[in-house]
């Protein structure tokens, strides 16, 4: 084992550290076709309808298109390719070469059915692949059950044979149904005899399509009924030196010695394997997850994170003034543009300081309070660490409440999002050793 600066160590080869910067990997959606029918996947609805608009796979040039953005505007160094599954978009391999070539190294998020031939695996390899995040669900009948397709685990399987043998890098993704939760401790031990590098486990939330009735006490478990499976599998894979993230989850349902690897929306931004919410702001739009149109406009972290409830009711004024002229007038829509731009930055500025970091913690509240309306049960307000944890998603307390929450007492309030997540140590891979180290 070999110490470095910035409390880095090297562990078989592999850098870690716990250091803490700021993510550049961006996200990008090619189209929700996919060979499997994950009952939570985020977009089954557009998975199952053909005529969905972003249900059919963008073209290689719009695909591209995107790609540049990420380094032109948001200068992203990496990116995690999805479709639906990426290995079956019929430009996978020039769109992987493409991003290697322009600076953005490529992971694809993938279910790997396909990459249970040999071959396909030696193309990705050669067309310039990074790493691959494969989604390990469950194990046996209990994966084919969870994905609805009979015989994808043996495929999984071959495939998982496939990247230890030509040594190709992986990490694993599970979500936390209630199905997987009696395995996550052999998913843990599969990961360390695959030599996945990292394992992240996911709650089941309400995002995209989930946010439409299919979520029921059936299907979703509950947080405590999830934590003793939890804190076993990250003995493990604690034991193992493989590094493991939750994402989504309160702290005060790990033990405490877990609490290091928990990953709220205002940590997520220091796991440089996680997507920038500057670039994810936009990727996310429309217009960047369909087959028809052209791209939209960048749009800037400041302008994703200022939600004009958030400005004093005189510039909510002035933003809703100057939409409604824009709109009637399109011709001076770009300096209308210009000056809401600059109003934000301002308004940045003065409230919040100039920091990056605060802006990342500004967007963070904002996705986790707005977008998903995550709510505190009623001891949270005597937590010490609430300031920094997203408390439980809105959908998840109206199904069960919030009572399971367990305030954190450490004698003094903490504010720093990083209070945890500081202890931890994340691989980092070579190319990355120059800035996250
Ligand atoms: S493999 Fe991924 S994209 Fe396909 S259905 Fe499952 S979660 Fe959705
Ligand atoms: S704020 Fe609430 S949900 Fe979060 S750790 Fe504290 S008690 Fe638990």
């Amino acid at each position: 084992m070999l110490r470095t600066r910035h409390k880095s160590v090297v562990f078989m080869g592999i850098q870690s550290t716990k250091k803490k910067v700021l993510t550049k990997r961006g996200v990008i959606w090619l189209g929700q076709t996919c060979n499997l029918r994950c009952h939570f996947c985020y977009f089954l609805d557009r998975i199952n309808s053909s005529s969905h608009p972003e249900h059919a796979f963008m073209s290689l040039d719009k695909a591209k298109k995107i790609c540049s953005t990420l380094v032109d505007f948001y200068h992203n160094n990496s990116i995690d390719i999805q479709g639906g599954e990426p290995t079956i978009y019929p430009g996978i391999y020039e769109l992987i070469t493409h991003c290697r070539k322009i600076g953005l190294l490529p992971t694809l998020i993938t279910n790997a059915l396909v990459l249970a031939d040999i071959d396909r695996c030696k193309k990705i390899l050669d067309a310039g692949i990074r790493d691959l995040l494969v989604s390990v669900q469950g194990l046996g009948e209990t994966y084919d059950k969870i994905v609805g397709v009979p015989g994808a685990y043996e495929k999984q399987a071959k495939a998982l044979e496939n990247f230890q043998q030509l040594g190709i890098p992986i990490r694993f993704n599970c979500v936390l149904c209630k199905m997987a939760l009696p395995q996550l401790s052999d998913i843990a031990k599969v990961a360390i005899a695959k030599n996945a590098r990292v394992v992240n486990f996911i709650a089941f939330n309400p995002f995209c399509d989930q946010a439409s009735g299919k979520r029921s006490s059936e299907n979703v478990p509950r947080y405590n009924e999830v934590t003793p499976y939890l804190n076993d599998a990250m003995d493990i894979l604690a034991q193992a030196g493989v590094e493991c993230n939750v994402r989504y989850f309160p702290f005060c349902m790990v033990a405490e010695r877990h609490r290091k690897s928990l990953y709220n929306f205002q940590q997520l931004s220091y796991d440089i394997h996680e997507w920038d919410f500057a670039s994810w702001s936009w990727t996310g739009l429309t217009p960047q997850r369909t087959k028809d149109g052209d791209v939209s406009q960048p749009v800037t972290l400041q302008e994703a994170t200022v939600s004009p409830i958030f400005l004093p009711s005189t510039l909510q004024h002035s933003v809703g003034l100057g939409r409604r002229i824009a709109n009637a007038l399109p011709i001076i829509k770009k300096p209308i543009r210009a000056v809401y731009r600059g109003m934000l930055n301002w308004y940045q500025k003065k409230k919040r300081g100039d920091s990056l970091d605060s802006l990342y913690r500004q967007n963070a509240r904002m996705r986790a309070k707005e977008h998903c309306k995550y709510a505190y049960g009623e001891c949270c307000a005597t937590c010490d660490v609430q300031s920094i944890c997203d408390g439980f998603h809105g959908d998840y307390a109206e199904l069960f409440g919030a009572q399971e929450a367990t305030p954190i007492k450490i004698g003094k309030k903490i504010d720093d999002p990083q209070y945890y997540i500081k202890e931890q140590a994340k691989i980092v891979e070579e190319e990355d050793h120059g800035w996250a180290c």
